[in-house]
């Protein structure tokens, strides 16, 4: 990464705040690269390619009690610091976009909650939330922290470990013996639990998209933050905006598979280039914090 990759020029700050200024009603579409700052790490590479082992699939979860148990020891490790990520910069700025009124709605591919802690209300979790487990049975939600504290009583060996923190509140436990990692059923049926989040090789529930697509009708543009848009779930909503003739402006590190869809496209830190957009928005747009 190179200081001009980091840091916008004047220009690309100016159409940034032009694109912002011209359009009230975004549509904003965010993705992992709003969270690398809070210390969560992403998936994708600068071309959108895969870092690292591409995540667990929803069959093999439900398919194999091994692999179950591998996830959900990662996950004791991983969730000792994803659940304690604080928002960043560009979380921030996003917040203040919706307090402003410039945000039909925000629509995330994250699933660390950071948005919303960061006073974002008008937000929809297209891949769900880390913070809840599902039951796939009985689809009971719970706290993910209580689970923490389920998962802690019956793996008490399990607690002195430690890894590197992988994406989606994960850590990279290699080498162990993972059938003797104990998870405990759904209290109400039985039935397995699953973090409340989309997993790779599974459908976002319907109803979620549809609410999604009428904000964008409502919207008059695109704002794409920190997502290369690889997953399909993300890269239909700018289809659609194109489709619908709204421009997308994007602020991203590296391609996005959108790139020839776009009316601007920022290479840059998000965080920074959302700042310094916002010092330079003209006053008089401001204020419509009522809306
Ligand atoms: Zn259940």
């Amino acid at each position: 990464m190179t200081p001009d990759t980091l840091s916008p020029e004047r220009t690309d700050v100016a159409a940034l705040t032009d694109f912002i200024a011209a359009h009230p009603r975004l549509f904003v579409l965010t993705g992992a690269g709003c969270s690398t700052g809070s210390g969560i790490p992403d998936y994708r590479d600068l071309d959108g390619g895969w870092k690292r082992r591409p995540p667990v699939t929803l069959q093999a979860f439900i398919g194999d009690a091994t692999t179950r148990s591998r996830y959900w020891a990662r996950s004791l490790v991983g969730w000792r610091r994803f659940g304690r990520a604080r928002p960043n910069g560009t979380h921030a700025a996003l917040a203040r976009l919706e307090a402003e009124g410039r945000v039909e709605v925000l629509l995330t591919q994250n699933v660390d909650g950071l948005h919303q802690a960061a006073g974002s209300a008008n937000v929809i979790d297209l891949h769900g939330r880390l913070d809840t487990v599902c039951c796939l049975a009985c689809e009971a939600r719970s706290p993910r922290e209580a689970f923490q504290r389920a998962l802690e009583a019956l793996n008490p060996q399990w607690l002195a470990l430690d890894a590197l923190d992988a994406p989606d509140g994960d850590a990279d436990l290699e080498g162990l013996d993972f059938a003797s990692f104990r998870v405990p059923d759904c209290g109400s049926c039985g039935g397995l639990l699953k973090p409340d989040v989309v997993f790779f090789g599974e459908n976002v529930p319907r109803e979620r998209i549809e609410r999604a697509e009428a904000h964008l009708a409502a919207a008059d543009a695109m704002l794409v933050v920190g997502s290369s848009l690889m997953v399909f779930s993300g890269y239909r909503f700018a289809r659609a905006a194109a489709r619908a003739h709204k421009p997308i402006a994007a602020v991203n590190l590296g391609r996005t598979r959108a790139d020839d869809l776009l009316s601007l496209k920022i290479e840059a830190d998000c965080a920074d280039a959302l700042d310094r957009a916002f010092l330079t928005l003209p006053q008089r747009e401001r204020g419509n914090s009522s809306a």
